[in-house]
């Protein structure tokens, strides 16, 4: 017997089919005589909608936000009139699903007459799909014959309120969760709980941020001392690349925590950031798989960084950034001018993805998302304004259109060269790299370049990626990649 979290995204509860394969893989885990956790994401698609819905309310647009409730109440319902046969618990699905969505409708109303959404407002739209997903699918559960708990997770995850990219309080998320769940998860109901969503201490719902059910899966897991975490999605596992971008991508066997940190950083979807944060000191083991394959093993996620002359296990990339140079002569030998600057930036709300400094001092830069460009740029120069003043400093320029594109494995440390080989394919290729970082940890690379040549970036060191673990599997090395 063991005990397990088992997360789904939201392709995995997409369609009634999809949610027909769910409950398959719970039962199965349940006959095993597992105890279940199951956090679910908004079925794919909501999410995004209930954002668009919060937009139009603001905006004023009653039809478009009253169209995608109508829209969203006839998918549930879809589910429900495919999956509960028995018309009891289906009267129940649906007044539930009803009840929900007519909550949502009057929020949308309420911002409407505002004519804002706030990020508190806008946060508990969109709370509502994992509120709807969790409760079709106990429901079907339940249908088939398992001992199905629905839970709204912002009964239990406390978080700080920072809407929309909230916080857990680890101290009271803990003490709730084992006060709440515990008893019934080891009595072994099959707990199926909102992903995404948490709460204020004072009950006002927060969201952890766009694709945090995945972090929500690893509090849970943690929380309720689970032997794994098993995050279901709709690829095999972590692959070398985004599958989209390079069909060539295989499925990594093995990953560390250090390296799925910078990727899931860099912008490996797969993975929410944040996800590995609650279980890395607990050592609880993670598996990506797939809920359309489950018989294939997936990636496994742990503590152990296997020696490899695999250098580059994958290859990530980063859309829709801008990157900030200061730059000036006076700069040189002027401490706390970097400081300052990001000071400012986090003062502006943004978050720096990769910094670089040039050897010489005469300038550095960062990048933060092309949303906040803007505002970054006039808090850097509203701080710097005396150095602008007396041209110690000359400019704070902004580039759009570019990305960051990382290269991660652990391989790389202590191995000399990596960085060579990388620079010089790119120059080999006439890619031109606007700026470089090594991440401290040395298991990544990361560079920028302009928007228009990432796909052939990508593909070439992907092509590097998997030569090397070619090289690998010659000398045994094989189930590394
Ligand atoms: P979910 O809804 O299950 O959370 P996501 O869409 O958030 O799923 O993440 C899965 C997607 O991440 C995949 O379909 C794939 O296109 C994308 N992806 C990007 N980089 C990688 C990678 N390195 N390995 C696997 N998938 C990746
Ligand atoms: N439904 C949320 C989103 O789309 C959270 C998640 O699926 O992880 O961002
Ligand atoms: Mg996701």
């Amino acid at each position: 017997m063991a005990r397990l979290t088992l997360k789904f995204g939201g392709t995995s509860v997409g369609s009634p089919e999809a949610i027909a394969q769910v409950c398959q893989i719970i039962s199965d885990q349940r006959r095993q005589g597992n105890l279940l956790a199951v956090v679910v994401s908004a079925m794919s698609g909501v999410t995004d909608q209930l954002f668009d819905a919060a937009a139009a309310a603001a905006a004023g647009d009653q039809q478009a936000y009253r169209s995608i409730n109508a829209e969203l109440l006839s998918r549930h319902e879809a589910v429900i009139n495919q999956l509960v046969g028995s018309s009891a618990a289906r009267d129940e699905a649906l007044t539930a699903v009803r009840d929900l969505l007519r909550q949502q409708l009057e929020l949308c109303d309420a911002v409407r007459i505002l004519g804002e959404a706030s990020p508190r407002i806008t946060d508990a739209i969109v709370s509502f799909g994992e509120r709807l997903s969790s409760r079709v699918i106990a429901i079907v559960l339940r249908e088939r014959g398992i001992d199905a708990l629905q839970v709204d997770s912002h009964t239990c995850i406390v978080t700080d309120n920072i809407f929309q990219a909230a916080g857990p309080l680890w101290e009271e998320t803990e003490a709730r969760i084992r006060r709440e769940l515990l008893p019934a998860y080891e009595a072994g109901s099959a707990l199926v709980i909102t992903g995404f969503i948490g709460a204020t201490p004072d009950g006002t719902v927060t969201t952890l941020g766009r694709g945090g059910s995945d972090f929500s899966a690893s509090i849970f897991a943690a929380c309720l001392d689970s032997d794994e975490l098993h995050i279901y999605t709709d690829v095999e596992g972590v692959m070398t690349t985004d599958p989209r971008l390079d069909p060539r991508a295989r499925v990594l066997p093995y990953v560390s925590y250090r390296e799925i940190g910078e990727l899931a950083f860099y912008g490996a979807k797969v993975l929410h950031p944040k996800t590995v944060q609650p279980i890395v000191n607990r050592g609880i083991p993670l598996r990506v798989r797939n809920t359309f394959n489950p018989a294939h093993e997936g990636t496994l996620i742990g503590e152990r960084t296997r020696p490899s002359v695999t250098v580059i296990k994958a290859v990530t990339s980063i859309r829709d950034v801008s990157m900030l140079t200061v730059s000036g002569r006076g700069m040189l030998g002027v401490p706390g001018i970097a400081g300052r600057t990001f000071l400012a930036t986090a003062q502006a709300g943004a978050s720096i993805l990769m910094i670089s400094q040039s050897s010489s001092e005469q300038s550095f830069c960062f990048t933060v998302v092309d949303a906040l460009a803007a505002n970054v740029k006039a808090a850097v120069e509203a701080e710097l304004r005396q150095e602008i003043q007396h041209k110690a400093i000359d400019s704070v320029d902004t580039l759009p259109d570019i990305v960051i594109i990382t290269v991660v494995g652990s391989g790389m440390r202590g191995t000399p060269g990596v960085a060579g080989r990388v620079f010089s394919l790119l120059g080999e290729r006439e890619i031109n790299v606007l700026a470089i970082a090594q991440g401290s940890s040395e298991c990544s690379i990361s560079f920028v370049v302009s928007e228009a040549d990432l796909e052939r970036a990508v593909v070439e060191l992907h092509t590097l990626a998997l030569e090397t673990a070619e090289i690998d599997r010659a000398n045994g090395q094989g189930s590394h990649y």
